[in-house]
């Protein structure tokens, strides 16, 4: 068995053998569907690129359900160790139980691995349904904060003892008023974590050619947090990259080609305007409620969760973890039924990242002619006319006849 080889990090770019070892999780749910589904067309790709000369070892790590069954472990150390060890990895989705029991594993590992940036990009596939008149105008990427905010996890439950004791001492020494039968949570934005991630953000849009980058926040509401996320942005953009950004308060008629333009707007009218004039946004960099809410709504003009990609990247260390941004759908789990689109095109973003690119195009040409076809899963086959429903392995081995055509 080939045993293959290490993915490594120096000076600030990965060095990616012939034959890189990475680390999977399949998933709950449906995950191991859409694994099966997405591993049958990435390494169809690599194929067609590449025949033998290039192959990704591929090495199972446990999360989930599928952990604590074998470790009775959710989320065991070895998995961790493994995403640090082999530094790029993909991953179905988890289930997390609400208002109850264990944290959530997505956050935990994106907090282990302190995997900064969710990377969404939202694109419109040719003949996918979608609720809106000019879905091919939406044409986005979603940078989201993905350590801080109220995901960074720290709430405390109404009544308990801790939570008394902390509404004391707001009362005292803040003069906070907050009734006595409330929860509380905190909602960390730092300079430190805004910074990196809308550099992640600029440096996404300088390096891809792209025209803007929209601070998306509610800072009119909060002033010290979203307020300041907004405000270290322009300030990151003014003093890392002032020959290559400009701020839409120094234009004067038409931005210059040869700048990307920073500007902002609240959360609230972005989710109007993403509607009514997406053509006006690109890049997105937003904290990490606003980037959940704001990517899912995206996902929904170009046919759903089920076609929108992930990553959880690391730029300053190298980690990245590529998942399916929906997920678990339990209803359907083992039923060979739901889009295995979004996991697929978590692996074709994988690819791009690992400098792969080639296969990575070649999976989107190869998802394209697969919708043009019609033959498609359940979730688009009964939003579009005359589309055939098939199951999600039949739509991987379509999309894989689809890139051996190409
Ligand atoms: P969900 O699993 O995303 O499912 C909600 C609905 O979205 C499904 O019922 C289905 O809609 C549609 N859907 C999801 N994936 C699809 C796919 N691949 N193809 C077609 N349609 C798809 O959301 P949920 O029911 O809120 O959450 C279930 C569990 O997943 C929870 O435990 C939650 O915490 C977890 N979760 C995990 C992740 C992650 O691992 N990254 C992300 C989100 C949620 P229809 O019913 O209309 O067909």
């Amino acid at each position: 068995m080939d045993s293959g080889e290490k993915i490594s990090f120096s000076e600030g770019k990965l060095v990616v053998p012939d034959r890189p070892i990475v680390p999977y999780i399949e998933g709950d749910g449906i995950g191991p569907d859409i694994w099966r589904a997405a591993v049958m067309v990435i390494d169809g790709a690599i194929k067609k690129c590449w025949q033998e000369r290039r192959q990704i070892i591929w090495k199972e790590v446990l999360a989930g359900e599928k952990a604590f069954k074998q470790t009775e472990q959710w989320l065991p150390q070895d998995t961790l160790d493994a995403f640090r060890e082999f530094r790029v990895g993909i991953k179905g989705p988890l289930t997390t139980p609400v208002g109850k029991g264990i944290r959530s594993l997505n956050v935990t590992l994106r907090q282990k691995l302190d995997l900064y940036a969710c990377v969404r990009p939202i694109r419109y596939f040719k003949g996918a349904p979608s609720p809106v008149k000019e879905p091919q105008k939406v044409e986005m990427v979603v940078f989201r904060e993905n350590t801080e905010d109220v995901y960074a996890g720290l709430e405390l439950e109404s009544g308990a003892e801790e939570t008394l004791a902390l509404l004391h001492h707001l009362s005292e020494t803040y003069g906070w008023h907050i009734r006595s039968d409330s929860a509380i949570g905190i909602k960390p934005i730092s300079k430190t974590g805004s910074d990196r991630l809308i550099r992640a953000a600029i440096e996404f849009a300088l390096e891809h050619q792209r025209r803007s980058v929209t601070l998306v926040h509610k800072g009119n509401i909060q002033k010290f947090t979203e307020g300041a996320f907004r405000n270290w942005g322009y300030e990151l953009a003014k003093e890392a990259y002032p020959d290559r950004t400009i701020s839409w308060e120094d234009v004067e008629g038409t931005p210059p080609a040869s700048k990307v333009l920073i500007k902002d707007t609240i959360a609230d009218i972005f989710f109007q305007q993403a509607l009514t004039r997406p053509e006006d946004f690109d890049v997105i960099a937003t904290m990490n409620l606003n980037g959940d809410y704001i990517s899912d709504a995206l996902a929904a003009q170009v046919g759903g969760v089920g076609m929108a990609p992930g990553a959880n990247i690391n730029y300053q260390k190298g980690y990245a973890i590529f998942e399916a941004t929906h997920g678990t759908a339990p209803k359907y789990a083992g039923l060979d039924k739901v889009n295995p689109t979004s996991l697929i095109l978590s692996g074709a973003m994988m690819l791009d990242h690992m400098g792969w690119s080639e296969a990575a195009i070649l999976i989107e040409k190869g998802i394209e002619k697969a919708i043009a076809g019609k033959k498609v899963t359940y979730d688009l086959a009964r939003l579009m006319e005359g589309a055939e429903e098939i199951p999600c392995s039949r739509f991987a081995e379509q999309v894989c006849e689809q890139m051996e055509l190409a």
